[in-house]
């Protein structure tokens, strides 16, 4: 969605369903607070940090590649607070309530790089489960050809221009309050939710970059 730029400040995307859609793989209750309170935080807590400083008129994936590493408190906080804004905006259309498959291009190269679907999803789950703390689990492409990653806290494959097709949360608020502590048990339910049609999309996007010089 584009907006005019000095459009500050950062507003909570909508989220693309209704919040009990994704259930019972992620509860109504679970979106309720992981959207309206966590990921609205994120939104909050990046315009009071970026209000009069040098950020404020950046794009949201420019700021994220910006802060990446940087050294100073304040910087920290900003790329903290965009990368999680970023990454919930993408982990909420990774998923869809509609099932959906791999076609065409991502398909193939699925097969090419997995060997098949189902060898992709057991990597992407075991990426999640294996992320030690808080963090993420992506399917990524360089150049046309797939992997699976995994970041920590608020870290994201973007912020090294790497091209991201889906995403997982594994923060602990993502999946708390239905599955408690075990988090192999969401992520089995999650890869069910994937938006594979939202994948395509991506990978199609790496030929064609419209994203903002950084
Ligand atoms: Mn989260």
């Amino acid at each position: 969605m584009s907006k005019p730029s000095m459009s500050k400040p950062f507003e909570l995307s909508p989220l693309p369903y209704d919040e009990d859609a994704l259930a019972p793989a992620i509860s109504a209750r679970t979106v309720e607070f992981h959207y309206h309170k966590h990921h609205k935080t994120y939104v909050e807590t990046l315009n009071k940090l970026v209000a009069g400083t040098r950020y404020a008129d950046m794009k949201l994936e420019q700021i994220v590649r910006t802060t990446a590493g940087r050294e100073t408190e304040q910087e920290k906080k900003i790329f903290n607070n965009a990368g999680q804004v970023w990454n919930h905006d993408f982990y909420w259309r990774s998923l869809s309530p509609h099932a959906s498959k791999p076609d065409g291009k991502l398909a193939q190269a699925i097969e090419r790089d997995f060997g098949g679907l189902d060898a992709l999803l057991k990597q992407f789950a075991a990426a999640g489960t294996e992320q030690f703390g808080s963090g993420w689990a992506w399917l990524v492409s360089s150049a046309g050809k797939l992997s699976i990653a995994k970041t920590g806290n608020a870290l994201d494959p973007m912020a090294r221009h790497t091209n991201c097709l889906l995403t997982v949360d594994v923060w602990e608020h993502a999946y708390y309050l239905d599955y408690q502590n075990v988090r192999a048990k969401y992520l089995e339910a999650v890869i069910g939710k994937l938006n594979w049609e939202f994948a395509a999309e991506n990978l199609a996007s790496e030929d064609h970059p419209v994203r903002a010089a950084a």
